[in-house]
């Protein structure tokens, strides 16, 4: 499988090229050649698969330069760090199907996609006796996860942009307590907008970028979106083994649109089976009003209590545009060129029914929120986190005959005040938790300002 641009000036590239490439050097985002189309052999095969052998199966048909026993190897190396035996286990409550993805060490979904990549890099760049300085903005999960996907890992030294004050406490501590000197947290005085801003212009300046060797680790990363195409099949197999039901929808909180673009990817693949996904946002809704009246217009950032979902300009939305546009990637580059101008896209009625077909979608504001964990507490004894919950109630609203597996991005104990505050007490916070607060921290403080930035890189980086 070969690599392109969703920009289109970009020759074909290898996977291991993509890896480290990030973003493509046409400012474009990087994508397979084709999407693989799941043969009916294939689906019968994999349906008994445990969560590492299906893994093993998806990964092989995206990466070909990896040899069997070091693929299988690195999937087993990352899937043995997760606290449950399942990896990510499926479970019916109440109406709908929780499908935990934050049985990682950072207690969120983004440990799916990044224990894989740290180990992934760690791989590669012993082979090829390579180093590299990972650069990455955070609204909070992925930067925790981030790092513990490579910390203490050699020829690799890490930088993650934080919102300064921004991200939940848990979530500051779990990046912050992190004291291996290849790890360097910068807590940025401005939204993860900001931070992301600077993230992007440091990857466009490519002689910058070829002298570090800077690599992404955030969404856009292709390596992450091929791993969180693996648990859509994983639940998918469970409840139709368990249900005998041939078709469903996932309800999926989204911010940067990188684990509902796996999503997509898997409805491809599949063929049938998932029916429609669902598009959760919070009162950030770009998305939703792109889904439903297509309208891609940025507006103000607004703090909520799903922070990893305070996200505006969603970096993979460029993927599914692609896509829509019908593989067109000259028509893609001009559009992208136009909304960095005008921050707005517009679509037309005939584009709207399309997008329909892929998804639907409702924003779901934080009053909602917060009575959506205290309800489904109540009838269910089950603790949402409040990105979850966003997914939940954009799920019960969407809620068919079908089975709807609704995907629980982290654990309700990164956010505690949240969690406390909607069921009205205090809960227990696994042990591995609480244990942060007592721990030394580490990280720095600088305006949002990329040269700022640029001079801090300058002096930590591995060369
Ligand atoms: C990152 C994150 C999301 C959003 O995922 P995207 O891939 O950015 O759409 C949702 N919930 C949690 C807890 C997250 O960390």
């Amino acid at each position: 499988m070969k690599y392109i641009s969703t920009r289109g000036e970009m020759p074909p590239i290898s996977f291991i090229e993509t890896v480290f490439e990030g973003l493509a050097p046409d400012g474009g985002l990087i994508i397979p050649e084709r999407i693989p189309l799941l043969s009916k052999e294939e689906k019968e095969r994999w349906k008994n698969l445990s969560y590492l052998e299906l893994a093993y199966e998806v990964f092989r048909l995206f990466v070909s330069e990896i040899p069997e026993e070091d693929l299988k190897d690195l999937v087993k190396k990352s899937y043995s760090t997760f606290h449950h035996p399942e990896v990510t286990p499926v479970l019916k409550v109440g109406k709908v199907y929780i499908l935990e993805l934050f049985h990682g060490p950072t207690f969120a979904f983004k440990d799916v996609a990044l224990q894989f990549l740290g180990n992934l890099f760690e791989y590669l760049l012993k082979k090829e006796d390579r180093k590299i300085n990972i650069l990455g903005a955070t609204s909070g999960d992925t930067g925790a996860a981030a790092i513990y996907g490579v910390k203490g890992k050699s020829n690799i030294a890490i930088f993650i942009l934080h919102p300064h004050k921004r991200v939940s406490p848990v979530q500051a501590l779990m990046m912050t307590t992190v004291l291996d000197p290849n790890v360097h947290n910068l807590a940025i005085l401005g939204s993860f907008d900001d931070c992301q801003a600077i993230v992007k212009e440091l990857f466009m300046d490519l002689p910058f970028k070829k002298k570090y060797n800077l690599t992404a680790i955030n969404s856009i990363n292709f390596a992450r979106i091929l791993a969180q195409i693996v648990y859509y099949f994983y639940a998918y197999f469970r409840i139709s083994e368990s249900t005998g039901v041939e078709e469903v929808r996932f309800s999926v909180p989204t911010g940067n649109f990188g684990d509902i673009f796996a999503g997509f990817l898997a409805k491809r693949m599949f063929g049938e089976g998932i029916e429609r996904l669902i598009l959760a946002t919070n009162e950030n809704d770009i998305l939703s009003r792109f889904v439903n009246y297509g309208d891609y217009s940025v507006r103000e950032v607004i703090p909520t209590i799903s922070p990893a979902m305070d996200i505006q300009i969603a970096s993979n939305f460029e993927r599914y545009l692609y896509y829509l546009y019908g593989e067109d990637a000259q028509r893609t580059s001009f559009a992208m060129q136009k909304f960095a101008h005008t921050k707005k896209l517009i679509f037309s009625e005939e584009e709207i029914k399309r997008v329909q077909r892929d998804f639907l979608s409702r924003s779901v504001n934080q009053e909602e929120t917060l009575q959506t964990i205290k309800d489904f507490y109540a009838e269910t004894g089950y603790l949402l986190d409040p990105h979850t919950a966003v997914g939940v109630k954009a799920g019960l609203t969407f809620k068919d005959e079908r089975p709807m597996i609704c995907l629980a991005t982290a654990h309700p104990a990164k956010f505690p005040e949240v969690v406390s505050k909607a069921i009205g007490k205090g809960f227990s916070l696994p042990e591995e938790i609480e244990r942060l607060k007592a721990q030394p921290q580490k990280f720095e403080v600088l305006e949002k300002d990329r040269e700022t930035v640029r001079g801090y890189l300058e002096r930590f980086a591995i060369t």
